[in-house]
């Protein structure tokens, strides 16, 4: 009899366990589209080339140390963070009311964020986009709040954000309540709002006394430029509202592994950015006590250097260029295919991902026949797509809905 026995087996996570599968299948055709990670036309994983150069450059720097980091991180990162996230003329910013901590890149700011308003905010319900990234539901109850509700979000008919639905129902949510939005590049439908429907998000979410807690894992990745991709998160920063906001630099500096992001508080003045940076700090202190310094490090060389922060601009734009380019190549090899139904969608959303529509049976056909691994919902990680697989990939989606 083991102290153990009693503990049931965990859930297997939608996500990881495509990895995992996919691993397994000893097929040459396999292809994984279900890797959330940037990809190379090679199919290869990406280490950007600022980021090597800074990692050499730090290598031989024999002044620098790995002493422990204060819990709110290092300070050369979360200053330059802040100002990537809201911008050169952020109204917050100036005012010194944004409290940033560093976090345990975009999820451990989620969980710190979530922690903070469990602890300090009382109960509030949660509403997060219907579909949203399925960490969302975990993280959430994790940190002690009620599990999360929804708010529609996407219209599988045209493909596109279902603002009527998302507008009513915001309207309809509990004041005091929290909000998850994904700042750009929405996963896993990579349909964003336009500008004017983030205006109306955000009249809806002042008439609600709603509290926003942006998401922003992909600036700069996304479109390939960080400001159009803080743009909505700037909208709601500077109209003067209270808010949480995550960021991530994973996928735009493809420090995946290495947990470098961020969470930001912003606050209606900056008389409480003290007591809100030291609760922060303790429940840092509670949990992993600090932060690690490598890619923290690495991240703020690039962003406070203008030369090292071009460099990162321009690898921005390839990845993201490369992203929308197997946007077209696989819409064109389905229309090419004659694959029955309209594929504009899978060009017109941004981000990673792609949501095919493709449903659950779908999915696992193309599985078994073809060895393509996705996510059950349809959705395709586009940087596994390479010049090499997108015809293959192209043919087995046709024979699947056909
Ligand atoms: N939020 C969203 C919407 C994401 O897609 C991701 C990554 O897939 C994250 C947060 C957090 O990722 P990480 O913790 O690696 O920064």
């Amino acid at each position: 009899h083991s102290l153990f026995s009693a503990v049931p087996a965990a859930p297997p996570d939608p996500i990881l366990s495509i990895t995992a599968a996919f691993r397994a299948d000893p097929s040459p055709k396999k292809v994984n589209l279900g890797v959330g990670a940037y990809r190379t036309d090679d199919g290869l994983p990406y280490v950007l080339p600022i980021v090597r150069q800074y990692e050499r450059h730090f290598a031989n720097d024999h002044s620098l140390n790995h002493e422990y980091l204060p819990q709110d991180g290092l300070t050369h990162f979360t200053v330059h963070s802040a100002r990537l996230m809201f911008g050169k003329h952020s109204a917050p910013l100036n005012d010194n009311r944004v409290v940033t901590v560093q976090a345990l890149s975009g999820t451990g700011a989620l969980r710190i964020g979530f922690a903070f308003i469990a602890t300090f905010l009382g109960q509030r319900l949660v509403y997060v986009p219907n579909p949203t990234w399925s960490n969302h539901r975990n993280v959430v109850p994790h940190a002690g709040l009620p599990p999360t509700r929804t708010y529609r979000y996407f219209d599988a008919a045209t493909c596109a954000v279902d603002i009527d639905g998302l507008l009513a129902d915001l309207k309809a949510a509990v004041p005091g309540s929290i909000v998850i939005f994904h700042g750009c590049a929405h996963n896993p439908t990579g349909a964003d709002p336009s500008r004017e429907q983030w205006k109306q998000i955000l009249q809806v979410v002042k008439e609600a006394a709603l509290v926003p807690f942006f998401d922003n894992a992909y600036q700069g990745f996304a479109s390939g430029d960080l400001d159009t991709d803080a743009w909505s998160t700037r909208l709601f920063a500077d109209s003067g509202i209270e808010m949480f906001v995550a960021q991530s630099y994973a996928k735009n500096m493809g420090m995946y592994g290495e947990r470098v992001g961020a969470l930001n508080v912003v606050l209606s003045s900056s008389s409480s950015v003290d007591i809100v940076r030291g609760q922060l700090k303790r429940l840092i202190r509670a949990t992993y006590s600090s932060p690690p310094l490598h890619g923290a490090r690495i991240a703020a060389a690039i962003m406070s250097d203008e030369h090292a922060f071009r460099s990162w601009q321009t690898e921005l734009r390839t990845m993201s260029e490369r992203i929308r380019n197997m946007r077209t190549r696989l819409r064109d090899c389905l229309v090419a295919n004659g694959a029955p139904g309209n594929w504009d969608h899978i060009v017109k959303q941004i981000g990673m991902f792609s949501f095919t529509g493709l449903n659950a049976e779908q999915v696992r056909f193309i599985r078994s026949k073809y060895h393509v691994y996705m996510t059950l919902n349809g959705r395709i990680s586009m940087a596994g797509l390479t010049e090499a697989t997108v015809q293959y990939v192209a043919d087995a989606i046709c024979d699947a809905v056909k």
